[in-house]
């Protein structure tokens, strides 16, 4: 059976990697996570993972103890970095081959990003970790994501929930009328203020016709049934 996507950038947020414990890394979760990228990695896919990094550190609450907004943010960047390498640990044990590499460049512990390598590493079935989001200030990994879809020709960004299996006209955890939507296009999501990905990323992905899953990362299996072609939570296309 040939595969939906052969080429998917997985978007991991910070706050998955927590687990129930919300902060930092959790290492059960780090290895289920590994384990379901495993399968998706058997099926010959080529993968690229931008981690979050909400679970350590955001730029928004250094900024709202009064930090400058440009060094909180850096040091959001560094939490990515973080998460990225326990990621590619957790990966190596369950024998899949990584690499990582950092738009902020840390060349004593992963290789800086190259666009040209990193797409030769995926066509060599290597998974690549996206570590330090855009490698500037006032972005998110939600925009590193659509970025380095962008740039790798991505067939898909795959959003992973914590819990939330698709895109809802409300909260569905406040409003119990909230409605879950199938598919959607870019321009709704925009439009609604919808909560896909924040609006820079969003655009980014609107105006690159890039197609964007949103699921349930904590169902396993579901990684792997996205690429397969079920469908699964939200499809934002078009
Ligand atoms: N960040 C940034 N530029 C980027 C990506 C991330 O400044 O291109 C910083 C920002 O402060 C952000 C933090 O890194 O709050 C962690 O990233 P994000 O909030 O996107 O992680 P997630 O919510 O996915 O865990």
């Amino acid at each position: 059976m040939t595969n939906k996507y052969q080429r998917v950038v997985l978007k991991v947020s910070g706050e998955a990697l927590a687990g129930e414990t919300g902060f930092g890394i959790d290492p059960k979760t780090m290895k289920t996570i590994a384990q379901e990228l495993k399968e998706v990695y058997a099926m010959g896919v080529q993968i690229a993972v931008v981690c979050g990094g909400g679970n350590i550190w955001r730029g928004k609450t250094g900024e709202e103890i009064g930090m400058e907004r440009a060094q909180a943010d850096y040091m959001g960047m560094l939490a990515t970095i973080m998460n990225a390498l326990g990621l590619q640990d957790a990966l190596e044990n369950q024998g899949v081959p990584t690499r990582v590499q950092t738009s902020i460049e840390m060349r004593e512990i992963a290789e800086p990003y190259i666009r040209r390598r990193a797409i030769r590493h995926l066509e060599k079935n290597r998974v690549v970790i996206f570590a330090g989001g855009t490698g500037n200030p006032y972005f998110s990994t939600d925009t590193a994501a659509a970025l380095r879809a962008a740039e790798i020709e991505a067939d898909v960004i795959l959003m992973a929930k914590n819990g939330v299996d698709g895109v809802y006209s409300a909260d569905p955890n406040i409003d119990k009328e909230a409605e879950k939507y199938e598919e959607l296009t870019h321009t709704d999501v925009i439009t609604q203020g919808l909560q896909v990905m924040d609006s820079t990323a969003s655009s980014l992905s609107m105006d690159n016709d890039i197609p964007i899953v949103v699921f349930n990362l904590n169902e396993p299996g579901n990684i792997r049934r996205v690429v397969a072609g079920e469908h699964i939570g939200t499809t934002v296309k078009g």
